[in-house]
């Protein structure tokens, strides 16, 4: 389980400063949780404002 980011990401970083676990970096055309990483606090879906971060 964690949160996987959506396609509607557009690649502004909000998240990736917001991690306390520093799971999040830039990837192919949008931002990119590591699974293994991720403690799913959520402070990267509130932080997104399109809403891409979601549990899964
Ligand atoms: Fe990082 Fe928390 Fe988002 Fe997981 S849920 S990627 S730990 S900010
Ligand atoms: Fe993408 Fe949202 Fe993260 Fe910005 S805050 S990089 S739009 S997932």
């Amino acid at each position: 389980m964690a949160y996987v980011i959506g396609d509607e990401c557009i690649s502004c970083g909000a998240c990736a400063a917001e991690c306390p676990v520093e799971a999040i970096s830039e990837g192919d055309g949008k931002y990119v949780i590591d699974a293994d990483t991720c403690i799913e606090c959520g402070a990267c879906a509130g932080t997104c404002p399109v809403e891409a971060p979601k549990a899964e």
